[in-house]
């Protein structure tokens, strides 16, 4: 860790404040935010979901919630519990989600309830506004009780093409929700709940965001043993199936063959992910022993490497098969990088194909734009500098906080 300090102490020494935001988007955004949250006076907020560290969902929440206690409106975060095997059917359930094959087994849901019946009896819920986080803690909607209490369930995942039967249990759920957020607007459903599309978003003033000291970008290139003077490809990922590290290797395989490059997989693990080491032993297979190929495997509390690591890119690759929404491609569109990513879920919101970044369908299609880019600096430079206003204007956490803050005022009515 730089300077010493833990990660958590360091987070804390570097938090910004929402002041500190005009400088990226104008004094009149924060005005509005202030307004809004001021009309929510004497509310709260508890937001729900099943990890901490690791993964989209807890990278937004880590900012969002000190936000919204420093705009007005207390907000507490909690995240739920459970043992290997509910962790397992969740990551099962996630998968089946996002449209794999799945036979779900009946204990399946005996055990998902379970944990979830037994996160009810742990937590408590007298906020006005709850926001539950995706599957895992779904069913602590069943602690509604005659308080008057706005409930919101946010779906983080593509949820255009579900598995049947996850869905179905799911959905007997979402029914008890006031309302369902959503990152895109193909992952709308059939659903008798209003349903509101959120972008995800990023924190520009972040360690894992802030510009940083040339001079640490090029000693955590050293630590990693990554040649500065040769262009380096990088997926910034948990070792995830659907992010499809072996995909990527393969492309850079192709690509190789024609440009020299060195290819940087990191990534580390989320609590609720027990896939991890599997999918990484995969990534480990499939190198082989290509010294240009670096996997390295990150601690939580590496938000400034993995920014070291992006801004030292030229380019960044995101081969998702599947992805809700893929805040590493907000991440380096907002690094000005140019970005090859999968056309899947709400990648397509961030990279518009040719303006934006590249969009790849494939393997081949991944080597053919890694060569394209590697051969075409100064239209590889121009989409990166376009990413960077598309994330100005849609994806930075202060829009998100502002949209939340209508909702509950539209849900409270206040
Ligand atoms: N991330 C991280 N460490 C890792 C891998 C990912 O901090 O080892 C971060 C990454 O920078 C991004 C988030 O976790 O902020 C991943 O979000 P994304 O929406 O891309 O994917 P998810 O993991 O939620 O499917």
């Amino acid at each position: 860790m730089a300077d010493g300090l833990s990660a958590p102490a360091a987070a804390a020494a570097t938090a910004a404040s929402l002041d500190d935001y005009a400088a990226v988007v104008g004094a009149s955004e924060l005005a509005e935010i202030r307004a809004l949250a001021q009309r929510l006076a004497g509310r709260s907020v508890k937001m729900v979901n099943s990890t901490s560290v690791g993964g989209g969902v807890a990278e937004i929440l880590n900012r969002l919630v000190p936000l919204l206690n420093e705009a007005g409106l207390p907000c507490a975060w909690d995240v739920i519990t459970g043992g290997d095997d509910f962790f397992e059917v969740t990551k099962a359930f996630h998968n089946a989600l996002h449209g794999a094959p799945y036979d779900a087994p009946p204990q399946a849901f005996d055990t998902f309830l379970a944990y979830n019946e037994k996160n009810l009896r742990a937590h408590s819920f007298d906020s006005e506004f709850v926001v539950i986080h995706d599957p895992q803690p779904i069913g602590l909607v069943k602690a509604r009780d005659s308080r008057p209490a706005h409930w919101v369930w946010r779906c983080h995942i593509d949820v255009s093409n579900p598995n049947r039967a996850v869905w179905d249990f799911l959905a007997q759920f979402i029914q008890h929700y006031d309302a369902m957020i959503i990152s895109s607007p193909s992952f709308t459903r059939p659903l008798p709940v209003p349903q509101y599309l959120f972008f995800p978003s990023i924190d520009p003033l972040s360690q894992k965001n802030q510009a940083l000291d040339p001079a640490f970008v090029q000693k955590t290139l050293e630590r990693f043993s990554i040649d500065p003077k040769r262009p380096i490809l990088t997926q910034i990922s948990r070792f995830d199936r659907l992010k499809d590290p072996v995909g990527v290797i393969k492309a850079y395989k192709l690509a190789r063959k024609y440009k020299d490059c060195q290819l940087v997989l990191a990534g580390g693990g989320a609590a609720d992910d027990p896939e991890g080491g599997q999918v990484l032993s995969e990534a480990h297979a499939a190198a082989g022993k290509d010294p240009d190929i670096h996997i390295l495997e990150l601690p939580p509390w590496s938000a400034l490497e993995i920014n070291a690591l992006q801004q030292a890119s030229t380019i960044i690759i995101q081969k998702s098969l599947r992805e809700g929404f893929g805040l590493t491609v907000t991440e380096a569109l907002w690094k000005k990088k140019p970005v090859i990513a999968g056309a899947v879920g709400g990648i397509p919101l961030q990279i518009i194909h040719k303006l934006t970044g590249v969009l790849a369908h494939s393997v081949e299609g991944t080597a053919y734009q890694i060569r394209f880019l590697l051969s075409h600096p100064e239209i590889a430079k121009r989409l990166g500098e376009n990413g960077r206003e598309h994330v100005r204007e849609n994806f930075l956490i202060t829009t998100n906080l502002k949209r939340y803050l209508l909702l509950f005022l539209t849900l409270s009515n206040a």
